[in-house]
């Protein structure tokens, strides 16, 4: 109950170098949580590019996180489907539209890494900066999987990257967790920052059910919740009109990483 503050760490990978988490405005700080105020359940759509059991699959990993904790508390609603930006993402910023929604990208942004298999993009808006509260007030977020390069399997039996695995991550991303980035939280926690194509990870684990639960105050396994000593304080400094962020966390692929150009693989690196 105690794994309130995250270290993010950037982890570089031969494939590509790149940030766990890049900002518009600086360099975030390390320590600084993310977080909805907004009450829930927020409201997301699913892309009609999914297919229904995508789209299946999507519905049961929000259930996992509502599932982790006590009464089952509703994190997200789905309204109707997007209809528009469903494959064709140019322009990440473009994004902050006021439908929040899952997309099944078919043509990965060249601004993205291709190593991404998903990625997770926040708006938001850092308040009390440089103040042992500061945070993140999530205002905004959208789940982009990466459908060009990579190939996602539904079931238990098929190829590719476990579908439910990076959806439960990405959906982590979007309740406002981040990486762990350390080895040895690999298997305690779905939020490592990369996977191999065999690996399943579909219920969020101990530490991300304790950071999910200290992150909102809500009770896991019939504990209440923190004593109001330990409880994170989210409140705002009097006059701080917010510093706004985008802030970009990216699924690696922990195997080959295929580039591809206009949908014909240009080079393959291995990342180890
Ligand atoms: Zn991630």
């Amino acid at each position: 109950m105690k794994n309130i503050i995250l270290l993010l760490l950037p982890i570089l990978f031969a494939c590509n170098a790149t940030k766990t988490a890049t900002t518009t405005s600086g360099s975030i700080s390390a320590t600084a949580p993310y977080k909805w105020t907004n009450s829930f359940p927020r409201t997301i759509r699913i892309s009609q590019q999914f297919n229904d059991d995508e789209a299946a699959a999507i519905l049961l990993m929000s259930n996992a996180w509502s599932d982790s904790v006590d009464n089952e508390k509703n994190f997200m609603s789905y309204g109707s489907d997007v209809t528009e930006k469903t494959n064709n993402i140019t322009n990440l910023d473009s994004l902050y539209d006021g439908v929040m929604g899952v997309y099944k990208c078919s043509n990965w942004p060249n601004s993205l890494p291709g190593s991404a298999l998903a990625v997770t993009q926040i708006f938001g808006r850092r308040y009390n900066a440089g103040e042992d509260n500061e945070f993140v007030n999530i205002e905004h977020a959208d789940i982009i999987i990466n459908d060009d390069f990579y190939d996602f399997d539904t079931t238990d039996t098929g190829s590719g990257f476990d579908f439910r695995t990076v959806v439960l991550h990405e959906m982590g991303h979007f309740l406002g967790l981040q990486h762990k980035s350390s080895n040895s939280n690999r298997n305690l926690s779905v939020m490592f920052p990369s996977i191999d194509p065999t690996e399943a990870k579909r219920y969020p684990k101990a530490h991300d059910i304790s950071d999910i639960a200290d992150k909102y105050n809500i009770s896991i396994g019939g504990a209440g919740p923190m004593s109001a000593g330990h409880k994170p304080n989210y409140s705002i400094k009097e006059g701080d009109p917010g510093k706004p962020v985008r802030i970009l966390l990216e699924l690696q692929a922990n195997g080959d990483c295929v580039h591809k150009e206009d949908g014909v693989e240009v080079s393959r690196h291995g990342i180890h």
